[in-house]
């Protein structure tokens, strides 16, 4: 090792599923496999582009008054970034820096380990039970924060709010931290927590029931005095994280509630249809409250399935260790794509077990 690199701050960095240039059919990230509200369109093809030339308005205004709207708080009390990975990371480096460890689920989004060595942050992941349920004690203890996605992801298990709130009331002298990336496709978020419990933060996405990943917009809610403290962070790192093409379209997606609603609606239904359909094929699958399903079955081996699945061209997510070794997480995707996936599965044989 050269000398110098002993200073340099090393990372073992998320992998994000594969984005393949040809066309397959895409069931490995999650994304909507509808287009974005008609309005985004309208906008980018009347985008005014001498725009472009100037800064981007820091404060993101209109979107953050958008997002107020919609929910029903304060623009204090909205923060936007660069989609929500943006907007964790920096939660992780205002929110969580004691010397005690912050706990989260040890199946979970597989960025918060990442965060946490980055920041050098101490963590204690805690076990999901048998069920892939957060058990709520394991987060009555010390700690330095608590963060938890719901629905939790790989799983898809969405943790009714009343035990949500149960965590967030034992946990008053930390920040906690709700990543609700899927609650559009589950049940009540903890947004309506925010003005009940000050320490509380729930940060959200536009990439899921949006459409509109390739966009790149996150969003936190909570407290006027955290989201303070997320956009002092902010400002000692980066101006300008949102691009004005963003803060535009983003605005034109929230305006159309009708639309949103109805993809929501599709996409619930699309996949409890293929919850059947997969369980007619002898699949197990957790019961999702997601735009996923997280599947095994009982004779198949996952990696031999989600090779032959990618050689078809059918892309679905699979991590290959521990508990989840022999599971796959499949996107739910259009009617049509899942009954291409169903065609496949018919007649995939398989190496067994
Ligand atoms: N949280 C969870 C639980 C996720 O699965 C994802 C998507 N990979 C994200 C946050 C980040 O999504 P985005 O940055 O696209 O908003």
């Amino acid at each position: 090792m050269r000398a110098y690199e002993k200073n340099i701050r090393k990372a073992e960095p998320y992998v994000p599923g594969e984005q393949p240039q040809n066309k397959v059919i895409k069931l490995n990230t999650n994304e909507n496999p509808y287009p974005p509200a008609p309005g985004v369109e309208k906008a980018l093809k009347e985008m005014d582009t001498d725009r472009f030339r100037l800064y981007p308005d820091p404060t993101c205004g209109p979107l953050v008054e958008a997002l107020a709207d919609f929910y029903h708080v304060k623009p204090e009390q909205v923060f936007v970034g660069v989609g929500s990975d943006d907007v964790l990371a920096m939660c992780f480096l205002t929110f969580f820096n004691s010397e005690k460890p912050i706990l989260f689920p040890d199946i979970t989004y597989s960025f918060y380990k990442v965060w946490a060595e980055l920041y050098r942050i101490p963590y204690e992941c805690q076990k999901l039970d048998a069920d892939f349920r957060i058990v709520k004690e394991d987060y009555d203890k010390e700690n330095g924060g608590v963060i938890f996605p719901n629905p939790n992801a790989p799983t898809g298990i969405y943790e009714e709010l009343d035990m949500v709130e149960d965590i967030i009331r034992a946990n008053q002298d930390v920040v906690v931290i709700i990543d609700e990336a899927y609650i559009d496709f589950a049940g009540c978020s903890a947004i309506e927590l925010v003005d009940k419990y000050d320490n509380l933060i729930v940060v959200q996405t536009f990439s899921k029931a949006r459409s509109m990943a390739g966009m790149r917009i996150g969003y936190a809610i909570g407290s006027p005095a955290l989201i303070k403290y997320l956009q002092d962070a902010k400002y000692s790192f980066n101006s300008y994280t949102m691009n004005q093409a963003a803060l535009v379209c983003g605005v034109e997606s929230v305006k159309d509630q009708a639309y949103f609603e109805e993809g929501i609606r599709k996409i619930i239904h699309t996949r409890e249809w293929a919850k059947e359909e997969l369980e007619k094929l002898g699949f197990c699958c957790l019961d999702s409250d997601a735009n996923f399903i997280f599947v095994t079955h009982p004779r198949y081996d996952a990696k031999r399935l989600f090779e032959a699945l990618k050689e078809n061209g059918i892309y679905v997510r699979y991590w290959g260790s521990g508990r989840i070794k022999q599971y796959l997480r499949i996107t739910i995707g259009t009617r049509e794509e899942m009954e291409e996936l169903f065609k496949f599965l018919k007649k995939y044989k398989g190496d067994c077990l």
